[in-house]
């Protein structure tokens, strides 16, 4: 992102996010309660970097940030090394590992593959705001929250794009000093 362009002021992070009302929604991991077998279906039928963990789909809260290669990497390592976890073995992101079943096979710990502390702003931020923000920490991607609820993410290229339809639309809402 060039620091010589100016945001257009009157942009929230709401319009820039993902999903937009016509997209699929949000693609999002809980932090317990699913199988290897269903993260690695999420993962594969999408193309996204990243997945925000939630608590719960219930809740939305969001706990933290996976990476696509981290999760894929740590999945197949798991399979190869870590004596019975399968499919159906469940993947907890919590400390604590809720107590399985004793005939059933083995939690994957993924915990520690988690960014604990994701970036996020409010669907009411201004984007020349977060614009600044994703400039000065360097972000890749940050989430978007409402009321602690989490409603979408906004990509450094969802910016790019954002900044550039703008620019075609009214050029003299970007200034270049
Ligand atoms: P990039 O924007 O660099 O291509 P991604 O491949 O992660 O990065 O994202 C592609 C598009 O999908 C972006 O518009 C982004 O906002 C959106 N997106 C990213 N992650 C998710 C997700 N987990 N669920 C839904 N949409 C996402």
């Amino acid at each position: 992102l060039e620091p010589k362009e100016e945001f257009d002021h009157s942009s929230l992070a709401v319009d820039v996010m993902r999903p937009r009302r016509s997209d699929p929604a949000l693609a999002m991991l809980t932090q317990e309660g699913m199988t290897v077998g269903e993260v690695e279906a999420l993962v594969e039928s999408t193309r996204y970097s990243g997945f925000p963990v939630v608590v719960s789909q219930e809740s939305q809260r969001l706990v933290g940030f996976v990476l696509r290669r981290d999760l894929l990497i740590s999945i197949d390592n798991a399979r190869k090394r870590q004596d019975g976890v399968v499919s159906a073995s469940q993947v907890v992101f919590t400390e604590h590992v809720p107590p399985h079943a004793a005939d059933g096979p083995p939690p994957l710990r993924l915990r520690g593959i988690m960014d604990l502390s994701p970036f996020t702003v409010t669907d009411h931020t201004p984007m020349d705001i977060t614009v600044d923000i994703f400039r000065k920490l360097g972000l890749r991607q940050c989430l978007v929250t409402h009321n602690g609820k989490l409603l979408g993410i906004i990509t450094k290229k969802d910016i790019l794009k954002h900044m550039a339809h703008i620019a075609n639309r009214d050029p003299d809402s970007i200034l270049f000093n």
